[in-house]
This record gives C-alpha cells, structure tokens and sequence, in this order.
C-alpha cells in the first residue's frame, strides 16, 4: 500500500478569451500569435499566472504541447509552459467548460436560472440538459475557494464583517451553513452538521486560513454576529483580539418576546421605545457608550412600572447578557449596526437550497456546491431594475472584474491557473 499521500497536481487551466471560434481555430497554426494573443489577454484583464513558487518569472511562455479533448468533438487544446518553472498551464478557450461538454451559451442560461431561484429540475428541463449536469457545473465552480476569487477581483480582506449560520435540511438532518460577508459579498460559505463551537470554529477556520495565505499580517477588528453562544465562541477563537458586536435590529426585534402577560399596544410601545433608544444612542458620536448603559438601566424601570417587576428582571438579565456586544458595535463607528446585508444573502441562498433538496444527500459535494453558489451571489449582476442594476456585489463594493460579461468573469475568475 502507498504511505505517502500523492501530491495533487494543481489546476494551472487558464480561461481567454478569444472573442470568437475563427479566432482560436486560426491561432491554433500559429505558434507566436497564439503565445502573443494570450499574453495580450493576461495583460487586458491584468492578472498573473500562478507559476512554481520557485519561479523568479523572468522566464517567458513557449508552447508546451496539445492534445484533443474527445469530449468536446476532438477540439485541440494548448498547453504553455514558463521556461523558468516550467509550469504548464492549459489554456482554455472561453467557448469550452473544464471537463464539460456542455456549452457555455447553455451553462450561462442555466446558471442564470439557477441563481434567480428556479429548481435544478425546471432548469434542466427548459436548457435540455440533466440536473446532475446542473449540479455538477455549480460544484466545479466551487473548486475554486472564494478568498482567492475575491482577492483577484482587488477587494481588500474584509476587516470588519457579519456573520451567521443559516439553519438548513440535509434530509432529516438539521444542517447548518456558517456564513460570512462584508456588504454584499460573500467570503465564506461553509456547511456543518452541528451547531457547536467546534464544529463553527472549523468552518470558519477554512476562511481564516484562506485568508492569511493571502495575506499574513490579516487582522479581523470587528464582528457583527446575533449573539449566539457557538459563534462568538468561535469567532473569540480564530480572531483572538476582534471586537465583537451584537445586531441591533435583532435586538430589537428579540425584545418583545422578553414581555409576557401584557396587552400588544404596550409591547408595541416598548419596542417603540427601545428602537429611539437605541437609535439615538446610535446617534450620539463619542458619548454613545455611556449613553448607552444609562438609558439601558431606565429603560428597565420604565418596563418595571409599566409591564410589572417579573417583565422588568427579565429585560434586565437579558440586556446584561448582551449588553456588551451592543457597546461593541457603538464603540467603534466602522462596525456594521446590522446584519441586513447577511439575511438578505440567505434569503436569496434558501430559496436555491430550497430547490436542490434532491441532492441532499450524506455523500454529496455539499461544501463544492455551496461555494459555487456563493460565486453566482458575487458575480452575477443585479437585475435592470435593482438598486444596483448591472453591477455585480463584487463591483458595488468596488472590486474589478476581468471583463463586462459576468458568465466570462466566472470562467476566467474560477480557474485556478491565475494569481
Ligand atoms: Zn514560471
């Protein structure tokens, strides 16, 4: 039996685009212009290629070798190699999906469909394809991790951001989707089967160490979580110094169901209440902390008198458990105050879990498939009549994509032949 694990080879596979079939099919007889062409293409979307770690990168690129890929009807594809590292790089013509017969005008549509919320099934059926097929194409996105994508569209490593876990099915099971973003983008998108400490420390352990390979000196300041006990945990364990913060709005909305045994107006004027008060607090730049604990310690009164001393012990203990993290997100003017921007992205992601029940099952790539949705909620651009209509996350949180055309910008970012 082999001892020693076989090293993977890196994916080197580089998507250009070549703008239309006669072009590749003619660059195919020329060796310098089919070198020139895409080096030109490097420099157009201004990445690098990821060559050997050893490699100084004085070398140049000639043409390694090429061979005919039978799925796609024998169409010949060139490898390129760096005469320094001698790294191979395979380079893909953007009209052809890594080990994918399906084309890209196909995947395009169906990945679109997909991402708007329409079932695997009912996409496979309108584009003619199986929704094994679908699914595969969604987990091969997600090979490529999303620290990586993130970084190459030139968003800088988030350092403050929300995060959440998104309770899910997997069959019976109760799963959970630990998730991180930062405006509207998504970092990470992990999937575990408990909802301990632990396991959420692993999840997002995957994003901190993404994350510091990247970039070694990554320090996170702050964390907007709702105040559940395994995600601060988690979160006080892999970023050791961060401030981390409690959602306001939940706050708000949580305090309610700490009022029992009264009428709903007077609960509906407390919430009321508590909403100005937090608010202003909000408001009052420099003082907010002290504000803060001052107002907290009347507004329990005021409940005492006007919702009974048993409502107002409640609100009291409770404001003690959290009251911390309230002055977390106070204390440091840049901390998100909510976690809008995180329910929305699980709002949106529900519905597509929601559609892939069928392939929920224990051996699936759940991981893969997850993270290559995560990519569709970064790339795709928002709808014609959106706040930010035809701008993908990625650009309204002013990262750069390669190119104008979103499905070209998937292709070219998920492959793992770039730096
Ligand atoms: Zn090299």
């Amino acid at each position: 039996m082999r001892q020693t694990a076989k090293p993977t080879r890196e994916n080197r596979t580089i998507t250009v685009d070549f703008h239309d079939e006669t072009t590749y099919f003619a660059l195919l007889d020329n060796t310098q212009a089919f070198i020139e062409f895409v080096l030109a293409f490097l420099l157009s979307i201004g990445f690098q290629l990821a060559h050997k770690a050893t490699c100084c990168s004085g070398g140049c690129l000639t043409r390694h070798s090429h061979y005919a890929r039978v799925r796609l009807g024998g169409l010949t594809i060139w490898r390129v190699q760096c005469t320094a590292c001698h790294a191979v790089f395979t380079v893909l013509p953007h009209f052809v999906l890594r080990y994918r017969s399906m084309r890209p005008e196909v995947a395009r549509a169906a990945l679109l469909a997909t991402h708007g919320g329409l079932s695997l099934e009912w996409c496979a059926v309108i584009h003619h394809i199986s929704p094994m097929a679908l699914y595969r194409l969604v987990c091969a996105l997600g090979h490529q991790s999303l620290v990586p994508v993130l970084t190459r569209c030139g968003l800088p490593l988030p350092v403050y951001f929300l995060v959440d876990e998104k309770h899910s099915r997997c069959l019976t099971a109760k799963v959970y989707l630990p998730t991180i973003v930062c405006g509207r983008v998504i970092w990470h998108l992990g999937y575990t089967e408990e909802a301990s400490a632990a396991a959420f420390t692993q999840s997002y352990g995957a994003f901190q160490r993404a994350a510091s390979q990247q970039e070694p000196s990554y320090r996170v300041k702050g964390v907007l979580t709702d105040g559940f006990d395994s995600t601060t945990k988690s979160m006080r364990t892999l970023f050791p110094r961060v401030r981390l913060g409690y959602c306001l709005r939940h706050a708000i909305n949580k305090l309610p169901g700490k009022l029992a045994a009264i009428t709903s107006p007077v609960r509906k004027a407390l919430r009321t209440q508590f909403h100005t008060l937090l608010y202003r607090a909000r408001q009052r730049k420099g003082l907010r902390v002290f504000a803060l604990g001052q107002r907290l310690r009347r507004f329990v009164d005021h409940v005492t008198t006007t919702a009974g001393a048993a409502n107002g012990a409640r609100v009291r203990r409770w404001f003690q458990e959290k009251k911390a993290g309230w002055y977390a997100v106070l204390a440091d003017p840049q901390m998100p105050v909510t976690s809008t921007l995180l329910d929305q992205a699980h709002n949106a992601l529900e519905r597509k879990l929601f559609a892939m029940k069928g392939f929920h099952h224990p051996h699936g790539s759940q991981q893969a498939f997850l993270t290559g949705l995560a990519h569709l909620y970064n790339l795709v651009p928002y709808q014609r009549r959106a706040q930010h209509a035809g701008q993908c996350g990625v650009e309204v949180e002013g990262g750069r994509v390669p190119t104008t055309d979103w499905f070209l910008n998937l292709q070219i970012l998920t492959s793992g032949g770039f730096r």
